[in-house]
């Protein structure tokens, strides 16, 4: 793909996200990050060279590899996987700008610890299992605002900005939908939280209809790969 069609490609995505947020309202924003977890820093760079800023990767060491190599450009790092607590030190120390995927009380109080230890704080979400599945991580709905106002009063140097979700893993969009209702549903209830994390390639206009504030696309935005 030349330079040009891959603009084009981009301003595609961007004109969909931007249809589906004017479905909402004129005022809700939803911001995009770029998953680059399948890519290299080549194709980052091309993409930032469109003007994205903001990436994800759900690997501690692809983040702390990719972050040190485009260190000369002003980009925002998201984490957006399950983090392993021997994990956590590289992690805190690249400075993300949010974690998407706080999805045990256990690794909210070990990296409380450690961010403590460092006299450090962090943005972080928590992840909800909205769609009850086995293999996906994260608080169940029922749990998840007990957990979220635990972790507000026990971990202060994380600092909760709202919730994270993958849609349900089918091709039945209503199952997906209940799944992305369920977490906005969650998301209204919580105080002070800004930021709705859910959609994503084969997803996000449906997330956005259901409220999310934040997409992570990645294969869509990254289609030669
Ligand atoms: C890989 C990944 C994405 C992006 O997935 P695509 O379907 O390629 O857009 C989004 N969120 C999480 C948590 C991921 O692991």
């Amino acid at each position: 793909m030349t330079h040009l069609d891959y603009k084009r490609h981009i301003d595609g995505v961007i004109e969909r996200i931007e249809k589906a947020r004017l479905g909402v309202s004129d005022h809700h924003i939803v911001k995009m990050v770029a998953v680059s977890k399948y890519v290299d820093e080549a194709s980052i760079e091309a993409l930032y060279a469109i003007g994205q800023r903001a990436f994800g990767e759900n690997k501690v060491q692809s983040l702390q590899r990719k972050a040190a190599s485009l260190d000369a450009l002003p980009l925002e790092w998201h984490f957006i996987g399950s983090l392993q607590k021997n994990k956590i030190n590289p992690l805190i120390s690249l400075n993300p700008a949010l974690i998407h995927s706080i999805d045990s009380m256990e690794l909210a109080l070990a990296l409380n610890d450690r961010l403590v230890r460092e006299g450090k704080s962090v943005s972080a979400l928590i992840q909800i299992n909205s769609a009850y599945e086995s293999t996906k991580s994260g608080f169940l709905p029922e749990a998840s605002l007990h957990a979220y106002a635990q972790i507000h009063q026990q971990c202060p140097n994380i600092h909760l900005k709202g919730v994270m979700s993958i849609g349900a893993h089918t091709h039945d969009r209503p199952t997906i939908q209940k799944s992305f209702e369920r977490t906005r549903s969650l998301f209204d209830q919580l105080p002070n939280a800004t930021i709705c994390s859910m959609g994503m390639s084969e997803d996000f206009e449906l997330a956005i209809a259901c409220g999310s504030t934040l997409v992570r696309l990645g294969s869509i935005l990254f289609p030669a790969c």
